[in-house]
């Protein structure tokens, strides 16, 4: 089986970094970070050839989301970029997701591997894991929700239940 490998980034890394970049945009205090607005209107200030590409269904097939973390370009599914607009939780995730591939996965922190199918990845080498965990950490900052009931870091956080669950469960870890 080949997979692909990340330069391994730990927990504690991934939350210092958001925290970073949402200092970086003056919104760290922010329990409802716009995706959106960030995706659209803050990454080009930060990264000049930023490129978002908004295709349709026909195009990107069953993919929510897709990122080219070499050529700075973020391709999210239409109908997934209407929904986030409209606060869709999922959706947010999604964009949150594909913009920690952008800033985690060039080529040069990714590797291919090969293993066999009874092996797994540790999570914190695994790139999806690494994106998912940004993603959280993005809409449900760890430093924000710590003591929040996982509805509302749902209804002020913006992100689903289980996600908000997944959130609060790793604060200590
Ligand atoms: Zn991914």
């Amino acid at each position: 089986m080949t997979c692909y490998k990340a330069q391994g980034v730990s927990r504690k890394d991934i939350r210092r970094f958001v925290k970073k970049i949402k200092k970086l945009v003056g919104l760290e205090n922010e329990l409802y970070f716009p995706i959106v607005e960030f995706l659209e209107n803050i990454l080009p200030e930060i990264i000049p050839d930023f490129q978002l590409e908004i295709l349709p269904r026909l195009v990107m097939g069953d993919k929510h989301g897709e990122t080219f973390p070499n050529r700075n370009i973020i391709r999210i599914r239409e109908d997934v970029y209407d929904r986030a607009v409209e606060g869709g939780e999922r959706d947010r995730m999604t964009i949150a997701h594909e913009i920690g591939h952008l800033f985690m996965h060039e080529e040069e922190n990714i590797s291919l591997c090969r293993m066999n199918s009874k092996q797994r990845l540790p999570a914190y080498e695994d790139p999806e894991w690494q994106a998912d965990a940004f993603g959280g950490e993005l809409l449900a900052s760890s430093y924000l929700i710590e003591g929040m009931s996982p509805c509302d870091v749902r209804d002020k956080c913006g992100v689903t239940i289980s996600a908000a669950r997944v959130q609060l469960n790793a604060l200590h870890k």
